[in-house]
Formats: C-alpha cells, structure tokens, sequence
C-alpha cells in the first residue's frame, strides 16, 4: 500500500515537471515566433499535455510579446478552460487546437500565426506554394489549402480545419494564415521558420522568373542524411541561446 501512495506520489510529481516544462516551451516559442515577426497580436502555440485530453494555451488577450509560463491555460478538447488564471478567456480559435489534437494522436504541438507574405499563396489563382528549400522537404506529402478564410471558431470549423489538415504537416488557410503541427514545441517553432522561408524564397524567387521546386530526387537525397530531431535541437538551442541572450527569455527556464 505505502509502495503504491509513493508510487502516486511520483508520477504526480514527474507530471507536473513535465508541465512545468512544457509551459516553458510554450512561453519561449510564443515569444520567439513574435520576435522573429511570425506571431504577431494574435495567433498562437499549443501543447498537448502528456495522458490527458488536454492541453497548453494562451489566452484570448495576453500579450504575445510578455506571455509567461504561468499565463497560460489549460483547456480539453470541446474547448473548455480548465485551469488558468482568473479573468482570462481562450482564444476565439481554440478550437483549431482542439480539433487537430483530438484527430492527431501524433501531433503535441500546434503554431497558429497570419503571416502576411506567406498567406499571399492562398491569393493567387493557380499559385500554390512548393517544395524549394531543402528543410521544406517537411512538407512533401502536400500542403492543403482551406477554403474557409473564417476565423476558426467553434468545434464545427475546426473539424472542417482538421479535415483539410487530413495526415499533412501543415496547412494554408485561405486569405487568412498558416497551422503548423509537429510532434513538440520545439519542433513546432523550427517547423514554422522553415515554412516561412521556404515561402519567402519562392517569392523572391518568382519575381525573378519560373520557380523550380526540389525534385522527387534531390527531396530523398537530402532525406537520406538528415536527421530531424538532431536538426530540431541544434536550431532550438540557437533560438533559445539568442532569447536568452536578447533578454527575451529568462535563464532560469529549463528548454
Ligand atoms: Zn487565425
């Protein structure tokens, strides 16, 4: 009996060290994506909490440049704020998160943003967004547009979103922004800068004249040497050493 109390005891312990991190990581991307000029006055990062139908997010109004880990809420699938600090409501498309985590069992973090220049993609007949950059091979099995422009919210337009969405690992939405998926928060904020150049390229690059995007060759040779998590790890300790040292994120956060 003692052995199964310190056994509870334990993993309540190690899971609110996990959220503890986590609300770390949510705060640091957050932050970082606003500093980097992707996440602007709205759009927002989410993480799935470990075992449970819920997950990290921020509120409706706060800041996207002074979120701390303890801002953020906790919220369940139907899109309910369970935890959070008092007065505060989730985001009006809360239920993009929602949608995407209850479909995504593989996915544990999502970036909402309005990137201008990239939601030009979604504005041009017969424009479509391709493969250039090497780090975009992400993206091979498809980018899918969402037709809807609306704001994502209530639980019928985020399950049309997470329809689109289908097996991919990101999404335009029409006239409107882009949803990143990725398997953790430091994944979600690499994810999201290599989406963003990989947009700015082609649009750089088609000023100048016919875009030719990566082969299905050159996409598996660079597939074949590279090493994803290896990649996320060394670009979140880039990010993060230069948040630290911009003053933007405290030292004491353990990303
Ligand atoms: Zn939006």
């Amino acid at each position: 009996m003692m052995a199964q109390t310190q056994s509870r005891a334990a993993k309540s312990s190690a899971a609110k060290a996990l959220e503890k991190n986590l609300r770390e990581q949510v705060a640091a991307c957050t932050l970082l994506l606003n500093d980097l000029g992707l996440l602007g006055y709205s759009g927002h990062v989410s993480a799935r909490l470990p075992g449970r139908d819920a997950f990290l997010i921020q509120a409706f109004d706060q800041s996207r440049a002074s979120l701390k880990p303890d801002d953020l809420l906790i919220c369940d699938f139907d899109g309910r704020m369970l935890a959070g600090p008092k007065g505060v409501r989730p985001p009006s498309e809360v239920f993009l998160h929602c949608e995407i985590l209850r479909a995504r069992p593989d996915v544990n973090s999502i970036a909402h943003f309005h990137h201008e220049l990239t939601t030009v993609f979604t504005l041009i007949e017969g424009l479509e967004l391709k493969i250039i950059k090497n780090h975009a091979v992400r993206w091979t099995s498809g980018i899918p547009v969402h037709d809807d422009p609306s704001h994502v919210s209530d639980p019928m337009l985020g399950r049309a979103l997470a329809e689109t969405l289908g097996p991919h690992h990101a999404l335009l939405i029409r006239a409107h922004g882009q949803v990143i998926t990725a398997e953790n928060v430091p994944a979600a904020l690499i994810d999201s800068v290599h989406f963003v150049e990989n947009a700015e390229v082609m649009y750089q690059a088609a000023a100048l004249g016919k875009v030719i995007p990566l082969s299905g060759r050159e996409i598996q040779g660079f597939l074949h040497d590279f090493d994803r998590d290896r990649h996320i790890a060394k670009l979140w300790k880039y990010y993060a050493g230069i948040g630290r040292d911009k003053g933007l994120l405290p030292k004491t956060w353990k990303l």
